[in-house]
């Protein structure tokens, strides 16, 4: 189906992207749900100008220091995130020796076991959170997702949630962990609590941050540390908005809109 896409169309790379949701919502990957939150974040990607901004490559460095400082690191997956980026998660996992757990916010066993298999077949070593594997609870959550699992999550120190949910980004914070959030709206409640907010589409966000994992663990702890101390996210996140802004106000200013993105730099 992929492949009926043409290259020269002005959204092949989204249109690419929905192929894979659709994909892996027929096998029982993604949900409808799931489906829909894709669709909100797709608006703000078309605002944005569908590339990775200055501002979220700040923050992915950020991210990577952190991750890379962890004691204990987690990548949270959810149906999304494993439909479009399985095997960027299973080589982050390795080069920051992250583990990987399931958790999602419509669970059945089905659709863990099948995520799973998603990311062990995608080179992941080992999974967690499927099944009884979530028996520990995050407190103050009444949604299934304050299920996680006790080797996993509950007892992680940095955790990187691509496409979460605010009150878990919340209660998480509020456990003292370090999250991670990769989300495309600033506005998000998710975007706003976490530690270090990554303002990117995750297809782009996740090698990215693979990417720099990998060269800043050439790097020492130390500068690893200083990366993320001096990292704001409240700045950082009004320069994501004042991208936008800044972007909308130059295509306003003509009330014509051609070229998708292709004004980024300068900005
Ligand atoms: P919150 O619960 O944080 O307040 P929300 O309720 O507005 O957020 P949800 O429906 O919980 O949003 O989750 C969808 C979120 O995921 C949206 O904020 C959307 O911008 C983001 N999102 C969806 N697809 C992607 C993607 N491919 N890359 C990055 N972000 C995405
Ligand atoms: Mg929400």
């Amino acid at each position: 189906m992929t492949n009926k896409i043409p290259p020269e169309h002005p959204r092949a790379e989204s249109l690419r992207t929905r192929e894979m949701l659709i994909e892996g919502f027929r096998e029982g990957i993604v949900t409808l749900a799931g489906l829909i939150a894709h669709g909100r974040g797709e608006a703000f990607d078309y605002l944005l100008g569908e590339k990775t901004t200055k501002p979220a490559l700040k923050a992915t460095e950020a991210a990577a220091a952190a991750m890379l400082n962890a004691e204990k690191g987690i990548i949270s997956v959810n149906g999304n995130t494993a439909a479009l980026a399985a095997k960027h998660i299973a080589e982050l996992a390795k080069i920051s020796k992250a583990r990987i757990e399931v958790n999602l916010f419509y669970r059945s066993l089905e659709r863990e076991e099948a995520i799973k298999k998603l990311l062990i077949e995608a080179g992941a070593e080992k999974v967690l959170g499927a099944g009884k594997d979530a028996s520990a609870r995050i407190p103050e959550l009444s949604s299934e997702r304050r299920r996680v699992d006790p080797h996993g999550i509950l007892i992680a120190d940095v955790v990187l949630v691509p496409l979460e949910d605010g009150d878990r980004t919340e209660a998480l914070v509020k456990m003292g962990k370090k999250i991670i959030a990769i989300d495309l709206n600033p506005l998000s409640r998710t975007a706003q609590k976490a530690t270090i907010t990554i303002v990117d589409n995750v297809v782009r966000a996740i090698p990215k941050l693979m990417e720099t994992a990998e060269k800043l663990k050439k790097e020492s702890a130390d500068k690893r540390e200083k990366i993320l101390q001096s990292f704001d996210n409240k700045k950082n996140l009004s320069e994501s908005i004042a991208f936008t802004e800044k972007r909308l106000a130059k295509i306003a200013k003509v009330g014509e809109f051609l070229v998708i993105g292709e004004e980024q730099d300068g900005l």
